[in-house]
């Protein structure tokens, strides 16, 4: 996601390092880059111009204080403006009323019918409820097919009537029936257009006005940068949407549309498509979507997964041990139990700030700590809590015992006595400031 943008902003953030202060002369010439950066990812020139106006004159006015760089200090700046440019913080979907209606619009192609199956599910799983499908896509009969098909995928019935013509009728049809079923969510999904056209923007609009709903979705394919922007701004000239829905983030999208739409339209993105599946649905967050976009990984994704596995009593007696230098093999593998636990490695790896972009073309295979358990499980029980013990001699055994060689153990010895020293390091404050002050 992003790649391009984030190389370039990268590269602009380079003007910076290793410089001592934050002057005119150095951030001008970092602003410069920067704007290149988001006009080449498509970003509204507008946009971009009082961005970087806004970024700049927040760095000029700050102080450096001596704990951080000009650069990273540059980095949260860029991130809170970052955040705010997409919307701030989250807008969830209005779904308090019972039933809650939910028009889906957009051009054809841009991905609603799959957006309607995507929330559908979403909702089901994740929020408790009951929706209903309503087919309203009358002029492709294949629309309809498809959205049963996605239906049945997430197990949401679906309102047809191949019979009909009139999107209007449908989807009123589609509310009364949902009522008698009990259906607490209704989402219909309609009729696009290659082009904006005003026959398309008077039939949404009498749907609109006919089923009074409590959300109507934009949605909107990312890959097609500022027109993404252009046709946002016409469809809610007339419907006066309550979201966006940026579609196909998973492809090569330069990322202008994201950053754009808020600003020009003043309405929030509520949800990101990446991908074809009906899983491929994320709540949007300008917070972690900033983050990304500056290369500083999703690490708030990556605690939120860990504080699933974190248990408060282990973690402190793991620190005391640290402390004392006591961390032992035993304490490694159940580490290492509890990161495998957190989810596919190459996923994990990609959350870690810095990290993402220098694995992306590399291969991470998810049982890489097989050999490192298998010679772990061939210790004794005294060893694994006296590591300083594991001579030569024993090195041959345990390499014998877990099916490896003796050139792993001795890489697993030296790691795991590296890993020591610098946790040891880490448990000093004093250490952490001087390392966190030498980082970029
Ligand atoms: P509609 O005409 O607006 O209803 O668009 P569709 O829902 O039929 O989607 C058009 C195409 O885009 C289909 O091939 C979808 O599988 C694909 N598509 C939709 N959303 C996404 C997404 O988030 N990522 C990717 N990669 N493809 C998507």
């Amino acid at each position: 996601m992003f790649s391009n943008l984030q190389d370039k902003l990268d590269r602009a953030f380079k003007v910076l390092k290793g410089q001592g202060n934050i002057t005119e002369i150095n951030v001008a010439e970092t602003m410069k880059e920067i704007r290149k950066a988001l006009l080449d990812a498509d970003v509204n020139y507008k946009t971009a111009k009082s961005f970087t106006d806004e970024v700049r004159t927040k760095a000029l006015g700050q102080n450096v204080l001596s704990s951080v760089s000009p650069g990273q200090l540059l980095t949260k700046i860029m991130n809170d403006e970052l955040t705010e440019l997409m919307g701030g913080s989250v807008t969830e979907l209005e779904i308090t009323k019972s039933p809650t209606i939910i028009l889906i619009a957009g051009l054809n192609g841009a991905g609603k019918t799959t957006f309607s199956g995507k929330l559908a599910n979403f909702l089901r799983e994740n929020k408790g409820k009951k929706p209903l499908l309503v087919a309203g896509d009358v002029y492709r009969p294949a629309a309809i097919d498809q959205l049963e098909v996605l239906g049945k995928q997430v197990d949401v019935p679906v309102y047809v009537d191949r019979n009909s013509e009139d999107p209007i009728a449908i989807a009123v049809a589609g509310v009364a029936h949902a009522k008698q079923n009990g259906n607490n969510v209704v989402i219909i999904d309609t009729a696009g257009r290659l082009a904006i056209d005003e026959a398309l923007m008077t039939e949404i609009t009498a749907v609109k006005q006919a089923t009074q709903p409590h959300e109507i979705l934009f949605v909107v394919d990312s890959m097609t940068g500022q027109d993404a922007v252009n046709t946002a701004k016409a469809f809610n000239d007339r419907l006066d949407f309550t979201g966006v829905v940026l579609t196909k983030l998973d492809g090569d999208t330069r990322g202008g549309a994201a950053l754009s739409i808020k600003s020009v339209v003043n309405k929030p993105i509520k949800f990101i498509g990446t991908g074809e599946k009906m899983e491929a649905l994320d709540v949007f967050h300008p917070d972690r979507m900033a983050s990304r976009i500056l290369g500083m990984g999703d690490v708030v994704s990556l605690v939120e997964r860990a504080q699933q596995q974190f248990d408060e009593k282990q973690a402190a007696e793991l620190q005391k041990k640290i402390r004392k230098n006591k961390f032992d093999f035993n304490d490694f593998k159940s580490q290492i139990g509890q990161i495998k636990k957190m989810g596919n490695m190459k996923d994990l790896m990609g959350m870690i700030p810095g990290v993402g972009k220098a694995i992306k073309d590399i291969e991470i295979e998810d049982d890489a700590f097989k050999p490192i358990e298998a010679i772990i499980d061939s210790m004794t029980p005294y060893e694994r809590e006296n590591p300083d013990v594991i001579d030569p001699k024993r090195r041959l055994r345990i390499a014998k015992g877990s099916g490896t060689n003796i050139d792993e153990v001795n890489k697993l010895m030296k790691q795991f006595g590296d890993m020591r020293k610098v946790m040891k390091q880490m448990s000093n404050p004093g250490m952490m400031a001087k390392m966190m002050r030498n980082m970029p």
